[in-house]
C-alpha cells in the first residue's frame, strides 16, 4: 500500500500556522513512508473564493518546503462528481430527498432541545410514502445507520466510540443542488486514494458523519490521526493577542523555514527529549504514534531560540542571500565580502533575519544618522587620535588594529580600551552596539574606516 496525505485548507487568504502545522505533519508522515503528499483546494465557497487566496497557501508551502506531488487539485471542480455519488446514494437506497421547509426545521430544533434529543432532524421524509409537496427544492440526506455505535481507532485520540443517535442523517446535497463539505471531503479523498487523514481534532466529530457515507459506499475508510490544538503560552486557545498567526508574518519576522519546521514538528510530536530535529532527520524519524495527545502550547522563545540556532548553522552565502529581503539597501559585492568576513559575530547577534540585516548594516554602507547613544560615545579627542593611529598604521588586520587601539588607550585613556572603542564604533556603526568593533573596523578596511572616522569628526 502507498500511503497518500493530503492537505486541504480552505483559501481564506492567510496560511494559519496551525494549517503549516497539520501541512508539515502530513508531508513528514508521506515522505517517512515514501509515500505521497496531495494538496487539494476546498475551495467550494464561491462568495467568498479569490484566486490570490488559493496562492498564499501554495506560497506558505514554497517557503515551508513542503513539496507535494499532484497539480493542487480544485475541490469545485470535482463538484460534479460530488453529485454523481449523492445519485447513486440515493438510487442504493442509502440516501433521500428531504421536502423540509426552514420553519419545519426550525420547529424541529426548538422541540429537539426541550426533549434533550442530540440531533434536531427527526427523519420525517426517511422512510415516507408522502407525495413530495410542490414547489420545494429538495436536499438529500444521508441515511445514517439508527442503532448500535461506530468506532474510530484514531492515531492520536486512541479508541474513540460515538453513539449513532448522535448522527443525524445530514445534508450531502443541498436545495440549490450543491454539494456539502461532509460530501465534497470524502468523495475526494477516496477519488485521490488517500489512505491517511491527519488533520485538527476540530474535525473529529465529522468523521463519524464522514464514515457514514465510507460505509454507504462500501468504500474503505482512511487511517485518522486529529491532531491537538495550538494553545497560547498562557494555555489559551491561540490568538492574534499573542502573536502573529500566521505562516507569511513569521517569514516577515525573518524566520527561517527550517527552523518552522523544526519548531512546528516539536509543537505536538516527540522523539524523547531533542529539541534540535533538522528536517532531513524529521524525514527520518516522524511517525503518528508520538503525537502528543494535550494541546501544544506555542512558545515564541524556543522559536526564536530554534531560529538562532538555524541561522549560526548556515554558510554566510546562504545565509547573506536568506537575509537580502531584510536590508534597506541591497549589499553590492564590497558589502557582501565584508559581511562574508564577520559573518561569525553577525549569526551570534542575530535570532533572526531581520536582525542579522540590522546588525550587518553598517557593512554596506556608511551611516547617514547617529543615534542617541553614539552621539554620547562621540569623543572628538580619541577620534582625532584614531585616525592619526590608523593613517600610520600598516597592519590593518584585527590584531594590528587591537594593538595600535590598545595602546592609544594607554596613552590617552588610562588603559581603558572602551574609551577607545566606543567612539569608534560610533564613528563606524552610528550606534552604541554592534560586533565587535576592532575587527570591524578590520573588516571594513582602512580607507572606509578613516573616511567614516573624518565624517563623523565633521
Ligand atoms: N478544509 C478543511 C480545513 O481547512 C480541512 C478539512 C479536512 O482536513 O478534512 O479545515
Amino acid at each position: 500500500m502507498t500511503v497518500v496525505t493530503r492537505f486541504p485548507p480552505s483559501p481564506t487568504g492567510f496560511m494559519h500556522i496551525g494549517n503549516a502545522r497539520t501541512a508539515l505533519f502530513n508531508w513528514l508522515y508521506a515522505r517517512n513512508m515514501g509515500g505521497k503528499f496531495l494538496v487539494r483546494i476546498e475551495d467550494t465557497d464561491r462568495a467568498r473564493h479569490s484566486e490570490e487566496a488559493v496562492q498564499v497557501i501554495l506560497d506558505g508551502l514554497d517557503w515551508l518546503g513542503l513539496d507535494y506531488d499532484n497539480t493542487p487539485e480544485s475541490q469545485y471542480a470535482n463538484r460534479g462528481r460530488h453529485i454523481e455519488i449523492a445519485n447513486e446514494l440515493l438510487e442504493k437506497g442509502m440516501a433521500y430527498k428531504c421536502y423540509c421547509s426552514p420553519e419545519e426545521l426550525e420547529q424541529m430544533r426548538e422541540d429537539a432541545k426541550k426533549q434533550g434529543r442530540p440531533t434536531a432532524y427527526d427523519r420525517r421524509w426517511r422512510d415516507s410514502t408522502e407525495i413530495p409537496p410542490e414547489g420545494i427544492d429538495p436536499v438529500i440526506r444521508i441515511k445514517a445507520p439508527l442503532d448500535g455505535s461506530q468506532v474510530v481507532d484514531d492515531k492520536v485520540q486512541g479508541r474513540v466510540e460515538v453513539k449513532y443517535e448522535q448522527v443525524d442523517d445530514f445534508i450531502i446535497l443541498r436545495s440549490d443542488g450543491s454539494p456539502t463539505y461532509m460530501l465534497a471531503v470524502v468523495v475526494d479523498d477516496h477519488d485521490m486514494n488517500v489512505t491517511h487523514v491527519i488533520r485538527g481534532d476540530d474535525h473529529l466529530n465529522n468523521t463519524f458523519r464522514q464514515n457514514v457515507i465510507y460505509d454507504a459506499m462500501g468504500w474503505e475508510k482512511p487511517t485518522y490521526a486529529h491532531l491537538p490544538l495550538i494553545h497560547g503560552p498562557d494555555g489559551a486557545k491561540f490568538s492574534k493577542r499573542h502573536g502573529a498567526q500566521s505562516v507569511e508574518e513569521y517569514r516577515q519576522m525573518g524566520y527561517l523555514p527550517e527552523a518552522m519546521r523544526n519548531y512546528l514538528l516539536r509543537l505536538g510530536w516527540s522523539h524523547g527529549d531533542d529539541e534540535i530535529i533538522p528536517t532531513k532527520q524529521a524525514v527520518e524519524w516522524f511517525n503518528l504514534d508520538h503525537i502528543q495527545k494535550g494541546a501544544a502550547n506555542f512558545d515564541f522563545a524556543k522559536l526564536e531560540n530554534l531560529n538562532a540556532h538555524y541561522i549560526g548553522e548556515m554558510n554566510a552565502k546562504d545565509l547573506i542571500e536568506a537575509a537580502l529581503p531584510f536590508f534597506d539597501t541591497k549589499p553590492d559585492e564590497t558589502a557582501i565580502t565584508r559581511i562574508t568576513a564577520g559573518i561569525e559575530e553577525l549569526k551570534k547577534r542575530s535570532k533572526t533575519l531581520v536582525q542579522f540585516a540590522q546588525e550587518a548594516r553598517f557593512y554596506v554602507s556608511a551611516p547617514t544618522a547617529y543615534d542617541e547613544g553614539a552621539q554620547k560615545n562621540m569623543d572628538t579627542e580619541v577620534l582625532e587620535a584614531l585616525k592619526t593611529t590608523f593613517e600610520a598604521l600598516e597592519d590593518f588586520t584585527p590584531d594590528g588594529v587591537m594593538a595600535a587601539s590598545k595602546a592609544l588607550a594607554d596613552q590617552i585613556r588610562d588603559g581603558k580600551l572602551g574609551k577607545i572603542g566606543m567612539p569608534l564604533r560610533a564613528a563606524l556603526t552610528g550606534s552604541d552596539k554592534s560586533p565587535a568593533i576592532f575587527e570591524a573596523a578590520a573588516i571594513l578596511g582602512k580607507d572606509e574606516t578613516l573616511k567614516r572616522i573624518a565624517q563623523a569628526l565633521k
